[in-house]
């Protein structure tokens, strides 16, 4: 399958048309992924592309940033460093977002976009959506990598590890979903597709 919808940099384009794979919604969603050079604390943030909220909902693009290289304190990770299975998870954790904001309407997008920056709950509560999506979209099994990957890499500081427990869903939490979904997801319905 292609994705014409789908823009993304040579090197991960591989891995973003398989994390869009199991998103078979988004086949005709413009969903860009592209490098930043700022090193910002997440390694990877989704938004809707601020210009399309002012077209109907079915045109909304989406843009995911990703981070050549992130800072922890006073180390840096590069994209290359993360092994490919974890990297599709990591993708597919951010359009489990963009599945996430393709539900809302613009106006619940921009108080959603100013409550994720000042309550931890809300973060909370929209990093397990996010992983929720996958799971059900059968992405279990990659961001299960995922987790291990972020909780148990040594170069990894462990305010870092702090922020991903205290923010995101654990291990256990994740085998819980698949427990729920299953190891292939559950297919989507007709209206989800549309
Ligand atoms: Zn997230």
């Amino acid at each position: 399958m292609n994705y014409p919808k789908l823009i993304a940099p040579d090197n991960i384009r591989k891995e973003a048309e398989m994390a869009m794979s199991f998103y078979p919604e988004l086949a005709h969603t413009e969903v860009e992924f592209k490098y930043n050079d700022m090193v910002r604390k997440n390694f990877m943030q989704a938004q809707p592309k601020w210009t399309s909220l002012l077209k109907s909902r079915k045109e909304r693009a989406y843009i995911v940033l990703i981070s050549k290289k992130f800072k922890v304190e006073d180390k840096y990770f590069t994209i290359d460093e993360v092994p490919n299975d974890v990297l599709i998870g990591w993708l597919g954790h951010e359009l489990g977002h963009v599945m996430d904001y393709r539900s809302r309407s613009t106006i619940s997008m921009l108080i959603f976009g100013l409550k994720y920056l000042y309550s931890p709950s809300h973060i909370k509560e929209v990093e397990r959506t996010a992983d929720d999506y996958a799971v059900k979209h059968g992405m279990g099994n990659y961001i299960l990598k995922t987790k291990d990957f972020i909780l148990n890499n040594t170069s990894l500081s462990d305010s870092y590890k702090d922020h991903m427990r205290k923010f995101y869903l654990s291990p256990e939490e994740i085998t819980e979903l698949i427990n729920r979904y299953g190891t292939t997801g559950k297919k989507p319905t007709m209206k989800e597709m549309s």
